[in-house]
Order: C-alpha cells, then structure tokens, then sequence
C-alpha cells in the first residue's frame, strides 16, 4: 500500500517538476560568448587521477527505515502542497466565472435598459417635418401623444364639398389694431398677437391667439385649393379651439401679409416684438360667408374638435409675396384626411 501511495505521489511530484524544469541553465551564454571572440589555445589541464570511492558503510534497517519515512513525509507534503494550489487555483476559476457572469449580467440589464430608454425616446420624438420619416404619414408613430393624428375621426383639413346651404348665422368679429411677435418656429411663419381680439359664433367667445401660414393651403373646396392658406387660431375660456381659415391666391399685394414678411426674423425660434401695430380685421375678406366643420389641429398633436369656419371668400398675396414664403416653406401642409361622414354646413 505503501508502495502505491508513493508511486501516485511520485507520478504527481514528476508533474510538478517537469513545470519547473523549463528554466535555463546560467552561465552558458556567457562562457560560449567568450570562446567566440577568440581562439586561444587552452591551457593544459592535467588529467585528473580516477579516485578511489569513498566507503559509504551499509545503513541500518533502523536508518534506511528513517530514511523512507522521512521521504514519505516530504512526499506528503508536497502532496499536499500541490493539492491547495489546485484547490486555490479551482477556487480562482469559479470566482472568475462567477465575476464574469455577474458582468455579463450587469452589461445585459444596461443593455435592455438603453435600448427600452432608446424605444421611450422614439416613442416621443417632436422633430416632425412635412416629408419623408417624419412627414404626416409617421406623426402617430413618432409620439404616443400623437395618436390622433393617424386614428382621429375628426382630422383635418378636408376636401370641403357637399356642404349644408344654411342660413349660417354671421361670424361677429371684434379686432383692433394690437402689437405683435413674430417667429419662424421651423414649421411656418407664427404671429402672435395681444389679448383683446375676439369673435363670437355659435353663442360662444373665442379670443384671437395668433395667426400662421402654410403654403399651399391645406383646405380644399371641391377638390381645389389654393397657393397659400392663412390660419387665425382662437381659443374660448374653455379652452376649445375655432380657426378661421382665408384662403390666399396670387393677385395684388396683402399689406398685412406685408407687414409681417417686412418684420421677419432672422434666425429661426428668434423672437421679433415689432413696435408698430396690425390690425387684425386686414387679415378679413370682404365678405363673411363661411363653411363650418368639425376638425382637429392640422400638425402634431393633431388635437380634435376644433371648429373651423372656412372663408369663402378669397384673399390675394403678390406673387412677391407668394415668392417670399415659398423660399422659406415651399411645402409646409398637411395633406386631406378622410370626412368620415362629418357635417359640413356653409353660408347660403
Ligand atoms: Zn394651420
């Protein structure tokens, strides 16, 4: 048994002291540098005289027994030595993959955390443009505030036709001259006006907000529109919206539009507070005769039940005035949206 023990040590210990024997010898590089440099010729060396063995006298059985167990005993412990390094060296792998997982997790968890921070932002873009990507066909899907603007039943614009002939009653207007801003917010040309201004329809107060244009309008009546569109937003203390829309074709100069293109501003989302004053009621046709229908905002967030009074009649811009937004927005409308069975009522 003994024998056993000491052949399967002795295998292991091989194992361990072939690692170590890879190490090279000192002194050999050196002494065969110094023998390439020159060739001298050795000095004689005496052979040395064969010596006679020193008598090494028998051991005992006692000393021989000694002998082996004392190698036994360092045989063990080299056992020994080499089984902790193997047990440390084991434990260091199963730290390390456990390390490496642990990473691997933590690198998964911030992945699908980016990419689910990544799908949020997607899911509330504001970058939305006339074309392409993020042209009005992708506004729902850019912005879950968006929605209405693919599933709304109440979108506008529309092909105004077939339209109710009814005794409308008269739109009451009630504008005076106001200060103004202005802004190229990227989308259109915005005019901001001062409180005060005001119509009445329909036994409700809507106050003017402001005014923009798109080009070429986005409203069409019986399949027609027109070069430009001005929009008049309105807003009742309720918070209910009422745009008035005159529609603008090519003829002779609009001086309101005139002021407005005079004060443009020169940066885009720049702010331009003019000192002088427009009167609202110049952005008017003569005639008051109207189509109504229920809408919704006609960009993003394309919020329903607007009311919409469409003028009949139509204003004029100079073609130098046409000119002018077209280099700024040669295409800033939204297309038709489908009726969906809505009423359309007009002035008789
Ligand atoms: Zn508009």
């Amino acid at each position: 048994m003994r024998h056993l023990t000491a052949l399967f040590a002795g295998c292991l210990v091989m194992l361990t002291a072939s690692a170590n024997e890879s190490a090279p010898a000192a002194g050999t590089p050196a002494a065969s540098g110094a023998a390439a440099t020159t060739a001298v010729k050795p000095a004689y060396v005496p052979p040395v005289p064969a010596t006679k063995p020193a008598y090494v006298p028998p051991m005992s059985a006692a000393a021989q027994r000694a002998k082996e167990e004392q190698a036994e005993l360092e045989l063990s412990q080299k056992i020994a030595a080499r089984l902790a390094e193997m047990r440390a060296r084991q434990k260091a792998r199963v730290v390390a993959a456990a390390k490496a997982r642990k990473q691997a997790d933590a690198k998964r968890r911030q992945d699908e955390l980016a990419a689910a921070a990544a799908a949020e932002a997607r899911r509330h873009r504001t970058d939305w443009s006339y074309e392409g990507e993020t042209g009005p066909a992708n506004w729902s899907s850019m912005n879950v505030e968006w929605a209405k603007c693919a599933g709304g039943k109440r979108q506008s614009p529309i092909d105004i036709r077939d339209g109710i002939k009814v005794d409308l009653e008269q739109i009451s207007f009630d504008y005076r001259p106001s200060s103004f801003r202005e802004i190229d917010n990227g989308h259109t040309i915005d005019v901001s006006v001062e409180p005060g201004n005001f119509i009445n329809v329909a036994n409700e107060t809507y106050e003017l907000q402001g005014f923009h244009f798109h080009r070429p309008s986005e409203e069409r009546i019986n399949g027609r529109g027109t070069e430009m569109v001005m929009h008049l937003v309105h807003k009742s203390v309720q918070g209910t919206l009422a745009v008035v829309a005159v529609l603008l074709e090519r003829g002779k100069q609009h001086s309101l539009i005139q002021t407005v293109w005079n004060n443009l501003p020169l940066e885009k989302n720049a702010v331009v507070a003019p000192s002088i004053v427009i009167n609202p009621n110049d952005a008017l046709p003569e005639h008051r005769e109207y189509y109504t229908y229920m809408g919704s905002l006609t960009a993003p967030p394309c919020t329903e039940n607007v009311l919409y009074l469409v003028m009949k009649q139509k204003m004029q811009a100079s073609p130098e005035q046409m000119a002018l937004f077209s280099r700024l927005y040669p295409l800033n409308a939204r297309p038709v949206q489908p009726g969906f069975g809505r009423v359309i009522k007009e002035s008789n």
